[in-house]
């Protein structure tokens, strides 16, 4: 089919919620994608920070393939090995005690947030209960997830929303201070905000939520569904920071492709929060997904990812510094490891757009920001061809 004919058809049929940039990807292989007239794009996207491992990992793939011969679906109601598997092995990565296999970030949010709202009211015997969330955060789309997004252009059409959300300013411990109330059970936030322009909290600020939440008994939720599975150098954002919370939410690159998402919790959370009857999911979870899940694991180790998101990363911070020394259009550079933001004086659509002529994908976060969240896998030779490309965009 040729390409205009595939948009057009994919136009006419799909519901209007993308305005999608004009390319039709066919395959891919490492770190470059290929649309169907065969010309190749280098991937500083990752299909929104999810491909960690790049294109066509035959070790992955392979793993995929024989769970697909064996088994795809029991439902939870029944134990397989690979979702044993994959949970012994995210439970040992995430220093959490307990997790629950979603199909979504968003969905791993609707369980924290229940998760949290349950330990309350296990505690207190009573419901009624408050979340505390930061201004400029993405949690999701859905309801309960969009309640706690700090962004009113994705929440206004669909109010009212979950009540009991208060929203704090992100790195201002006075204002989450003041947001908190006797009926607070938990603050949410990502330890490196996405969506809302890569915002790295500062240590210190995660630091003193941490210590309000001890003071208090509120739960300390991290959403790490962007920033976790490795993007800082550390498997978890919260080992790079040293500030450890109670739930932790994590998702794209969890899967690396397949749709999986996850909330896990301490073992002092657990005893008081969800218990059967609480939750569930029909697909959540499932043999498929957790085989994936399990080989993403083996792999981070075998291919020593976190060595080389710590190398590559570096030298991306050193280049992506040095670009922003040299362009008056760009303000700053924010971010950390393999996740990182440039933000311009100006919308960022038409350097995207020249990037992709030139055979280079980036996304933005925020109208002025341009976001590199690449695989994993990513070396300092495709940082240079990166900036090489930007850098001509640019002009
Ligand atoms: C992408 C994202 C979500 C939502 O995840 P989905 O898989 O799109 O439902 C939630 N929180 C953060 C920080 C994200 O980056």
């Amino acid at each position: 089919m040729e390409k205009n004919d595939v948009i057009g058809c994919a136009e006419q049929a799909l519901l209007h919620t993308y305005n999608r940039y004009p390319i039709v990807l066919d395959h891919g292989e490492g770190m470059y994608l290929y649309d169907t007239d065969g010309k190749k794009y280098l991937d500083f996207a990752a299909g929104i920070a999810v491909c960690a491992l790049g294109y066509g990992n035959e070790a992955y793939g392979n793993a995929l393939k024989d769970q697909i011969d064996k088994l795809l679906h029991v439902s939870n109601y029944y134990y397989t090995e690979p979702v044993m598997e994959a949970g012994v092995k995210f439970v040992k990565a995430s220093g959490m005690d307990r997790v629950f296999f979603t199909n979504s970030g968003t969905e791993a949010i609707e369980g924290a947030l229940k998760a949290a709202k349950k330990y309350a009211y296990t505690r207190d015997g009573q419901a009624g209960f408050e979340i505390v969330a930061m201004e400029h955060s993405f949690h999701g789309r859905s309801v309960g997830a969009l309640s706690v997004t700090g962004n009113a252009h994705y929440r206004e059409p669909f109010l009212p929303l979950m009540d009991g959300v208060r929203f704090a300013r992100f790195n201002d411990i006075e204002s989450v201070k003041e947001q908190v109330t006797a009926k607070t059970c938990a603050i949410i936030l990502e330890p490196v905000q996405g969506e809302g322009g890569i915002y790295p909290a500062d240590p210190m600020f995660l630091q003193q939520v941490r210590a309000l939440c001890d003071e208090k008994d509120i739960l300390l939720i991290f959403d790490e569904i962007q920033c976790g599975m490795g993007r800082t150098g550390k498997m978890f954002a919260w080992q790079y920071y040293g500030v450890k919370p109670d739930i932790l939410t994590t998702a794209k690159a969890l899967g690396c492709g397949v749709p999986v998402g996850a909330f896990a919790m301490t073992e002092r959370v657990a005893e008081k929060s969800l218990s059967p009857g609480d939750h569930g999911t029909t697909y959540g979870g499932n043999p498929f997904v957790c085989a994936a899940v399990s080989k993403v694991f083996d792999l981070f180790a075998s291919m020593k990812i976190l060595e080389n998101v710590e190398k590559t990363g570096a030298y991306l911070t050193k280049v992506l510094d040095r670009l922003a020394a040299e362009n008056d259009c760009i303000k700053e550079r924010r971010g950390m490891g393999l996740m990182q933001g440039l933000e311009f004086d100006r919308p960022v659509g038409q350097i995207i757009a020249r990037c992709q002529e030139k055979g280079m994908l980036l996304i933005n976060a925020g109208s002025n920001i341009l976001r590199m969240v690449p695989p994993l896998i990513a070396a300092p030779e495709d940082v240079d061809r990166m900036a090489q490309i930007l850098q001509e965009a640019i002009r």
